[in-house]
């Protein structure tokens, strides 16, 4: 059997075992988790201390419940001690990646080829579900790195080449109207970029009138906000397809093309929704997630806390038996706090803002209860100032004091991100 003969058993696998019972996913997930838990405490010094798994490990179990959680801290501070003694070679050669450092230190984390290609397999199954046109071109807004490899076809590899779309790879950085130029010409297109960017490209295309046919955006990385669907939507025709994903945790959740929720990817990670008391979140409640890479070998991660915050889903009507996220509710970081309150972010809409203002170079910080500052770059006439600051007493409802902040620059992050929302009084998760 060859590489891609493999890969498509795999999405097969991976088309069948999301329509499977409860019980044989369950069964799937639980074998997995074993092995996983096995390598990480025999092979590695992080988790060296911790007790044998029991046989039948599962993530319900109260042995998984009783493993302590582990944080970006941990593998910043001691990334060696997570790095394995030994692995089998079936798992492939270790690449490094390094994930974040925009809300605190890069953290390094390494993947292996086996777990890379788990995580394309996942965005094949997407491809799939949503019934994506693989033959047209595929542009890729993010931030590009040099040692990246890039593919420049897209769609899944088994086909013939002939029949597959052009990938086009473009830094995030990029002017929105150099990106639209990028675009222009070739018909229907699809993209692949970060929600910032969505609406970047979406207020540019509005403001000059430009005309493109973009039926599928896959968004990727940081929080989408409804109003930049909207956005897209009016801008391109935009159906947007929401991945939750991250460096740590790969492709935790796609959306379901029959109900808009997320569907957790259970084949290839535990995604655990823990409330603030500890518990488990049930449908409708928040928690943070905590994720554990079943194929996570070259950096084992057991029960990760991500800082991402989400609300559990209820299982969904489409047939398949993957656990869901209802939504996602952002991050902790970028979450305003009042005492007595659930932590969460502001509902400022970013595409008013950003017309107004005319750019993006714009970040709203709460400093504590009662004071938030709007940090600008560039210049605000006085009846600009008075329609953000009627906007964010709106949404606000006035509870907070709120002044404006001129600065040099507010550049994107070193992954290509933007934060339109910060809690300053928030050290970065731990
Ligand atoms: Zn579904």
């Amino acid at each position: 059997m060859s590489g891609l003969d493999i890969a498509e058993a795999y999405l097969n696998s991976l088309l069948t075992s999301e329509r499977a019972s409860g019980e044989e996913l369950d069964a799937y997930q639980s074998r997995l988790l074993q092995r996983l838990a096995k390598h990480a405490f025999e092979e590695t010094p992080f988790y060296a201390a911790r007790r044998v798994a029991p046989e039948g490990l599962s993530a319900n179990s109260d042995f998984w419940l009783a493993q302590p959680y582990i944080s970006r801290r941990d593998i910043t501070e001691n990334f060696d001690a997570f790095r394995p003694r030994s692995f089998s070679k079936l798992h492939g050669v270790i690449t490094p990646l390094t994930t974040g450092g925009s809300t605190g230190p890069a953290a390094r984390r390494d993947i292996t080829s086996l777990e890379a290609v788990g995580r394309l397999l996942a965005s094949y199954r997407m491809y799939h579900s949503w019934g994506l046109d693989q033959s047209r071109p595929l542009f890729v807004f993010r931030k590009l790195r040099q040692d990246q490899p890039r593919q420049e076809i897209w769609g899944f590899p088994w086909r013939d080449p002939a029949e597959r779309g052009e990938r086009l790879w473009i830094d995030i950085a990029t002017p929105a109207r150099e990106q639209l130029e990028q675009m222009a010409g070739r018909g229907p297109v699809y993209v692949n970029t970060l929600p910032s960017n969505i609406l970047r490209l979406s207020c540019e295309a509005l403001r000059t009138g430009t005309k493109l046919s973009i039926p599928f955006i896959v968004s990727v990385g940081e929080y989408l906000a409804p109003e930049v669907r909207e956005a897209a939507a009016s801008a391109f025709g935009s159906t947007i397809i929401d991945a939750f994903s991250s460096a740590e945790g790969g492709v935790m959740a796609v959306q379901c093309p029959g109900s808009g929720i997320y569907h957790i990817q259970s084949e290839q990670l535990v995604l655990e929704i823990v409330k603030t008391d500890g518990a488990r979140a049930k449908p409708g409640e928040t928690g943070e997630v905590v994720v554990t890479p079943l194929y996570g070998y070259a950096t084992p991660l057991l029960r990760y806390r991500s800082g991402d915050f989400v609300v559990a889903g209820p299982a969904c009507g489409c047939g398949r038996v993957l656990p869901a996220i209802a939504s996602i509710a952002g991050r902790r970081e970028h979450m305003f706090t009042r005492p007595g309150e659930a932590p969460e972010l502001p509902k400022i809409d970013r595409f008013r803002l950003m017309q107004t203002i005319g750019h993006d170079e714009w970040l709203l910080a709460q400093l504590s209860e009662d004071d938030m500052e709007f940090r600008y770059a560039g210049s605000l006439t006085a009846s600009q100032e008075q329609a953000i600051g009627e906007h964010l007493h709106a949404v606000l409802g006035g509870r907070l004091r709120s002044r404006f902040t001129n600065v040099e620059a507010l550049p994107l992050t070193s992954g290509g991100k933007r934060h339109f929302t910060l809690n300053a009084g928030v050290l970065p998760p731990a």
